[in-house]
């Protein structure tokens, strides 16, 4: 867990690579069970198709289908899932029945400064996407195509005040839950560089 800025994407990828895990985000899941055309995720499409956020109960199906068709005694990293206490709730049933269990909950600690710093610096480029990194506030040209770098609306200091306003209200609950549950709650210091904290992460989990 981590809110937006924090670096969950990153450090996600080189722990699974670490654990040859498998990381799954709920969005992943999703799109896996639509690709797939199981009865949830044609649910799930009617959601998405009308712009409407996906019910617990419908994410929680999907993320028990994709756990259950992973091979016996797979890793797994589960990347932002879950977001509420009803699909903690619904995960602990999952596991439970599986006789699995998860081992700690990571979340990545960051102040609010620092992510509305680093959220508010990124450039991306407005014809193919790819994020501009290298410098506090990237300019020029896109690496990859030449085009102008812009920052995202997403990205500017009131709106990413607004999304970590939001991340933490909808979270904060979810890290209490698992406080009180058997789970460890790793908190990590998402201070300093990607290996610094990847590091962190790794000992915390071996400990
Ligand atoms: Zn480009």
């Amino acid at each position: 867990m981590g809110p937006p800025g924090a670096g969950k994407g990153t450090q996600g990828e080189l722990l699974e690579q670490h654990l040859d895990a498998v990381r799954y985000s709920t969005g992943d899941m999703l799109r896996d069970a639509r690709r797939a055309g199981t009865d949830l995720g044609r649910l799930a499409q009617t959601y998405m198709d009308a712009g409407e956020l996906v019910p617990d109960e419908v994410v929680i199906g999907v993320v028990g289908e994709a756990l259950a068709a992973l091979s016996p005694g797979a890793s797994v990293i589960l990347d932002g899932f879950p977001r509420t206490i009803p699909q903690a709730e619904g995960l602990a049933l999952i596991l439970e029945a599986a006789g699995q269990r998860l081992d700690a909950v990571v979340n990545l600690v960051v102040p609010e400064e620092e992510l509305v710093g680093r959220l508010s610096s990124r450039r991306v480029c407005s014809e193919c996407g790819t994020l501009a990194s290298g410098e506090s506030v990237p300019s020029g040209a896109c690496a990859a195509c030449g085009s102008d770098l812009v920052q995202r609306s997403d990205d500017q200091p009131d709106t990413v005040r607004r999304r970590l306003g939001v991340y933490l209200e909808e979270t904060a609950p979810v890290l209490e839950w698992y406080a009180d549950s058997p789970v460890d709650v790793l908190e990590i210091d998402g201070i300093g560089s990607v290996a610094e904290i990847q590091d962190r992460i790794r000992e915390r989990l071996a400990a």
